[in-house]
């Protein structure tokens, strides 16, 4: 059985923590370098309904894509929300492992999930890694569909392929324009708009798009906008990442027992449809 110490060597061959963003906190977040790991967890976010989860499992390791903290703290209290993690974690023996932008810069990444997921093929990366002589790593993927179709159908795929959740998938552009190209980038992508417009794409699948960039974006270019749940976008990542640590554990015949957490841990829970067209003819109504 391997330590929690050959694991996280493993891991950090797969995404090295050096090509992670300045600002960013991968890594260890605890646990015992000597600790033996069996079961394994993975899944987006560090927040207790997935700690509890990986308690019911018996796993010994977390494995997330989101830091528990990205900035020091003076306090694990166990009143506080992220200190309730940390506590968690420990009492059950649980180390936690993050693995963030060094892991959408890989090869293959996120933004490489999200694209298989919705049966992209994939042509680059978005954001080519200046230091990877091959061109494959990097932000984003320029993808490529087997059979064009309208903007409408390829969020329809977006919706099918990718967890349900309460935002659904929204579109900017015109649901009818033919879709042949597409940026894909998991996570929150709107800082990318200037690369997608360069890459000359005709839509781009991403999360978190705000009011003012993305009005932009789809009227001062043609690119069909195709939002989804952050969440949604990078789970995928989740899935990949286990099928790798798998392959590793057969290969050096650990036999860890790797686990996707299903847990929906999208903030949103709910959506209302709007009904109403002008319901706002009132005084002090918002604008
Ligand atoms: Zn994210």
């Amino acid at each position: 059985m391997p330590s929690l110490n050959d694991v996280i060597a493993a891991l950090d061959a797969l995404w090295p923590p050096e090509r992670a963003e300045q600002w960013d906190a991968v890594g260890t977040v605890c646990g015992d370098p000597r600790a033996e790991v069996a079961r394994v967890l993975f899944a987006v976010d560090p927040v207790q309904e997935v700690v509890e989860e990986a308690v019911r499992l018996g796993a010994d390791l977390l494995i997330t894509h989101h830091p528990l903290y990205l900035r020091g703290t003076t306090t694990v209290a166990a009143d506080t929300f992220k200190g309730r993690v940390v506590h968690t974690l420990i009492k059950n023996d649980i180390a936690l492992h993050v693995a963030h932008t060094n892991a959408d810069r890989a090869d293959p990444g996120v933004s490489d999930a999200l694209a298989g997921a919705l049966d992209l093929r994939v042509t680059g990366p978005l954001v080519p890694d200046p230091g990877d002589p091959s061109g494959r790593r990097g932000l984003g993927r320029v993808c490529e569909l087997e059979v064009p179709e309208t903007l409408a159908d390829f969020a329809r795929r977006a919706a099918q392929r990718l967890p349900a959740t309460a935002q659904g998938i929204r579109i900017a552009g015109d649901p009818e324009r033919t879709v042949r190209t597409v940026a894909v980038c998991g996570g929150s992508g709107d800082s990318l708009f200037a690369e997608v417009r360069a890459a000359g794409v005709d839509a781009y699948l991403t999360a978190d798009l705000r009011h003012h960039p993305a009005s932009e974006a789809s009227q001062h270019s043609p690119v069909g906008l195709v939002d989804a749940a952050h969440w949604a976008t990078e789970w995928p990542w989740t899935e990949q990442a286990a099928a790798q640590l798998d392959e590793i554990s057969d290969r050096h015949g650990w036999g860890l027992r790797t686990h996707v957490s299903r847990t929906v841990t999208d903030p949103w829970t709910a959506h209302a449809a709007s009904v109403v067209p002008h319901p706002t003819d009132s005084p002090g109504a918002p604008h």
